[in-house]
């Protein structure tokens, strides 16, 4: 009898839901035992803690805190840390299962995991932010290192995050591990490349994709909804491949204009004033309607679960590319397969970030540093043929790319795990 780990609750709705059934769709075109299949939806290890802080004002505030392995068969654990008030166990457990998938379809040689504390950055001064990343990195030490688990910037997580859990890790083990988490400051052992990467890969694909449905040349436009770490440097890449980008949205709002924005200065508007709305040289838009407008591309870059059953006969786009992990619901994936839009799965599309986190593992162990075309080449041929693997295995299979993206990946691991045997 095959036991999955669906969402606490009553519910059968949610993130955690949507990625096992995923994987169980691929585990049924694989032809898997449920044996099989229960080692691959089962974390291997998961720890929860509790992370008292002290607050600038003397106070106490205790927040919660997880970490999740989901799989160590091709390699350590890898995978972001998230700060967000949203961020629960089935939360952390989904996103690890899914950096499982995506390192193995990249074919990076690790497993995946996940971590995030239940907070609002924004309710948090700087120095309290530093503490309770430091007692949080101390909780979950007997997990993490550069053989065992590498945590890297997840969403509400920065370089600075990252620096001081390189820190706190190295005070313990008494000398400098820069292994240990990626996505670090340039001057601490940083990749070049790093900071932009996951837009550069999503930006790869999407031009791919966009190839791919016959879209090419100029007039081509795309709405793109997040302005942080992944949307931010889409806009901008998109811009300068010619793609005319019509929409923008962070949380506080979303901005339209049909005759293209001007990115730069939306990002200097946004440096100025910490917000996309405001910005003078466009529309405000309701940020649900920007899911649904008339543009070739949608590119979701904030976070999961946007694009739900109710929605997506609404969306126009042809073409979807999941910057963010889990943005279209198992419901909603069905919905656009129907209406032949062009699903370029969250696996695949937003890869680039842990493929310059294993650059930067790489560099970090052997001390040498790569240059920003070494990086920039190492991942558009590594973004290239994860393309190329993933539309001749749909073709073959006759699948959409995010069944023929999961039956690749699941079969990599498996194939590990089998290698492996199990011990006893
Ligand atoms: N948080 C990013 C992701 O979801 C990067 C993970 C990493 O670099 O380890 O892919």
């Amino acid at each position: 009898m095959t036991t999955l780990l669906l969402p606490t609750g009553a519910d059968t709705g949610g993130v955690l839901a949507d990625a096992q059934r995923q994987l169980a769709q691929a585990v049924e075109v694989l032809g898997y035992d449920d044996g099989l299949h229960a080692m691959l939806a089962t974390p291997r290890r998961e720890l929860t803690v509790a992370v008292p802080l002290r607050r600038d004002d003397g106070s106490t505030t205790l927040f919660t805190g997880h970490r999740v392995q989901h799989n160590l068969s091709r390699g350590p654990a890898k995978g972001g840390l998230r700060y967000s008030p949203h961020v629960s166990l089935d939360e952390v457990r989904a996103l690890a299962m899914w950096m499982t998938w995506k390192c193995a379809l990249l074919d990076v040689p690790y497993g995946g995991a996940k971590g995030g504390i239940a907070l609002d950055r924004t309710q948090l001064s700087d120095a309290e932010l530093e503490r309770v990343t430091r007692r949080f990195t101390s909780e979950i030490l007997p997990l993490i290192g550069p053989e065992r688990d590498i945590p890297a910037p997840d969403i509400g997580t920065d370089e600075r995050v990252m620096a001081w859990m390189m820190d706190t890790y190295s005070v313990a083990t008494g000398y400098t591990v820069p292994g240990v988490v990626t996505g670090k400051p340039l001057n601490l052992g940083g990749s070049r490349g790093r900071a932009s990467a996951t837009s550069r890969g999503v930006v790869h694909v999407a031009l791919r994709a966009l190839e791919h449905v016959g879209l090419t040349g100029p007039g081509r436009t795309a709405a793109v909804q997040g302005f942080g770490k992944v949307g931010r440097d889409t806009a901008r890449f998109l811009t300068e491949a010619g793609v005319r980008v019509v929409a923008v949205s962070d949380q506080y709002g979303a901005l339209h204009n049909p005759r293209g924005l001007d990115v730069a200065a939306l990002a200097d508007h946004v440096d100025a004033t910490g917000r996309v709305p405001g910005f003078p040289l466009a529309d405000e838009l309701p940020p649900a309607d920007l899911l649904e407008l008339d543009v070739d591309l949608l590119v979701p870059a904030a976070v999961e679960g946007v694009i739900t059953a109710e929605n997506a006969p609404r969306v126009r786009a042809r073409v979807v590319v999941e910057g963010a992990n889990g943005p279209t619901t198992t419901e909603a994936d069905r919905v656009l397969e129907e209406r032949g839009v062009l699903v370029v799965p969250d696996i695949l599309a937003n890869a680039g970030g842990v493929v310059v986190s294993y650059f930067e593992w790489v560099q970090a162990n052997q001390a040498y540093w790569w240059n920003e075309h070494d990086v920039e080449d190492r991942l558009a041929e590594r973004m290239t043929s994860a393309w190329t693997d993933v539309t001749d295995a749909a073709r073959r299979r006759g699948l959409s790319l995010r069944a023929a993206a999961m039956c690749l990946a699941v079969e990599r691991v498996a194939d590990a795990h089998n290698l492996r045997g199990l011990y006893p």
